[in-house]
């Protein structure tokens, strides 16, 4: 077994961050989670609550926080379109001054410092697939800026520590990921189109449906997240994370709905403003520098979601609707 270490996740009750949490208590880790729960719930983390090499801190991320650690996750961020939106300048804040505390701890502590980026970065990209190189197209001043221009701002600030602090980052840049213990209300599209199919209610299409994502199973996100954790110190990325494998909107709608079996109609609804056309990451830098392709195909991780969606009593959560500042 590779060393033990004393390992932040913030963000750690979300979706992602929960996983993570469970992989790094399994191997031996001691494992601090911090979370305010702004779009998550306990249920996440509750097994992980038994276990000596587990512990939980209730904090938000733009607070500075004094910990002692040797490595950090940073998760922390609001992450699907309608939890993002809900309140725009506190999702900068968190991404922002999220960075700068982490960044902080990491600088003190000599920790080691992943930023769970995104492929919002690329705004609605008009090089396809994308490559880390390429700078993006995304709108400073429309609805989707606060989630990412805050997370172009936490790039650069790793970026600026470590040229001019050494502090040891690495930066993974996540497209569209889902599995279970997806937040079944948070308006992605996976869940959304899963809730909708296995209540039998019409299934929500933005625009035509013909945009495209590329969607990643979380087993496979998080373990090419370890291994960017693990690599070498000069591999500081950016590097892609995702699953090349390209759908439109409408082709998912109708995988759900074949393992569904559900009866459901599909209805067509305005696209938000912004909404990316087409996205598809290029993976080769990951493939070669961290080993790491994903495994798990659409058809096959949407069946454990969708038995996930099935097994859980979604009278526990509702729309964010959240009381935070
Ligand atoms: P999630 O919403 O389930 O997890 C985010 C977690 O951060 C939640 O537990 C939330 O309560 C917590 N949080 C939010 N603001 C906080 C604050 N101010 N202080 C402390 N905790 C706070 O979303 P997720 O899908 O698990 O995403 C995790 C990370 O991965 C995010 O940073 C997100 O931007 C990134 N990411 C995810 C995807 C995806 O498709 N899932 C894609 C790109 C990037
Ligand atoms: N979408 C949709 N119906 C829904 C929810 C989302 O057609 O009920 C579309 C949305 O317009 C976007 C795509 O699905 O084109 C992915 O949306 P999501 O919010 O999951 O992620 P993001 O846009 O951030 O990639």
């Amino acid at each position: 077994m590779s060393q033990l270490k004393r390992i932040l996740v913030t963000g750690g009750a979300g979706f992602l961050g929960s996983h993570l949490c469970e992989r790094l208590v399994d191997a031996g880790h001691d494992v601090i989670c911090l979370d305010n729960f702004f779009t998550s719930q306990k249920a996440n983390i509750e097994r992980l609550l038994d276990f000596h090499n587990f512990e939980f801190i209730r904090h938000d991320i733009t607070m500075p926080i004094w910990l002692e650690v040797d490595e950090i996750y940073n998760l922390a961020c609001p992450a699907a379109p309608g939890h993002y939106q809900y309140n725009p300048i506190k999702t900068t804040k968190t991404s922002v001054m999220g960075a700068i505390n982490v960044l902080g701890m990491a600088k003190r502590c000599r920790a080691r410092v992943l930023q769970a980026s995104t492929s919002e970065v690329y705004g609605d990209p008009v090089v396809h697939p994308q490559t880390e190189d390429y700078r993006g197209n995304v709108n400073p001043i429309g609805p989707r800026a606060c989630y990412d221009e805050g997370k172009r701002v936490a790039e650069t600030l790793f970026m600026d520590y470590h040229r001019s602090n050494k502090v040891d980052i690495k930066i993974v840049r996540i497209f569209n990921t889902y599995g279970p213990r997806m937040h079944p209300y948070d308006g992605r599209v996976v869940s959304n189109f899963i809730r909708q199919a296995i209540a039998g209610e019409p299934i929500t299409l933005y625009g035509d449906g013909s945009q495209t994502r590329s969607f990643c199973y979380r087993d496979d996100l998080v373990e090419a997240m370890i291994r960017m954790m693990n690599s070498e110190p000069e591999f500081i990325g950016p590097v892609n994370i995702g699953n090349p494998h390209e759908f439109t909107i409408r082709q998912l709608a109708e995988l759900v709905v074949k393992h569904t079996g559900a009866k459901s109609t599909f209805i067509n609804k305005p696209l938000p403003e912004d909404d990316p056309l087409q996205r598809q990451p290029n993976i080769s830098l990951a493939k070669a520098k961290l080993g790491w392709e994903p495994k798990v195909e659409l058809e096959e991780g949407l069946k454990a979601t969708i038995d996930y969606f099935r097994n859980i009593d979604m009278s526990h959560y509702r729309p964010p609707t959240p009381n935070h500042d």
